[in-house]
């Protein structure tokens, strides 16, 4: 059986991570408002912490703040924001069995993941830049002999997916019965 995980807001809290960020700009000056309205509209792109920032700094004029600073003690957080619960499961597995499947800014999502510190418990970790569809038509082609289970917070994924092409593919919507679900399949 393969294991394919999503990485925001399932391996990782990306809720508390926007709040870091929130709180670590408010700190050179920027306000929530401010950060938020651009923030909704930068988001309309593969988000990239990096961008955003120096974006930010420079249309608020804070030209003397060092993005480089403040993306380290964002980033800083990373290990820290991972889902234990989930993580503990994913320990117990092999990593040939497991794999990240993420979409998103390529530097930006491998960043999160290498500082998160879980690399080595996965074989392979893919950066989409939005639909997960053909990637997982690859992995779940690759072991077409064994279960693939595919675990997203988001349907709109979900939904996204061949699954005609994917028969040996189980998805899992990450939601609060997310783990209790996930634990059912693997003692199945
Ligand atoms: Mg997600």
């Amino acid at each position: 059986m393969k294991f394919i995980f999503d990485f925001d807001d399932v391996l990782f809290n990306t809720k508390k991570f926007k709040e870091k960020i929130y709180l670590s700009v408010e700190k050179v000056g920027i306000s929530r408002d401010v950060e938020e309205t651009y923030y909704k509209e930068f988001r309309k792109y593969a988000f990239s912490l990096k961008i955003f920032l120096t974006n930010l700094f420079a249309r608020e004029k804070k030209r003397s703040v060092s993005v480089d600073a403040i993306y380290e003690e964002i980033m800083s957080d990373c290990e820290r924001l991972l889902n234990k619960d989930l993580l503990e499961i994913v320990q117990k597995l092999s990593a040939s069995d497991c794999f990240i499947l993420t979409s998103g800014d390529e530097e930006f999502q491998k960043d999160k993941i290498r500082r998160s510190g879980i690399e080595k418990l996965f074989s392979e970790i893919t950066v989409v830049p939005d639909s997960k569809r053909e990637a997982m038509n690859k992995i779940c082609a690759q072991y077409k002999d064994e279960k693939v289970i595919f675990i997203d917070d988001k349907q709109k994924f979900l939904d996204d997916l061949d699954l005609a092409k994917c028969p040996n593919l189980k998805t899992i919507l990450c939601d609060e019965q997310g783990l209790e679900k996930l634990k059912a399949e693997i003692i199945k």
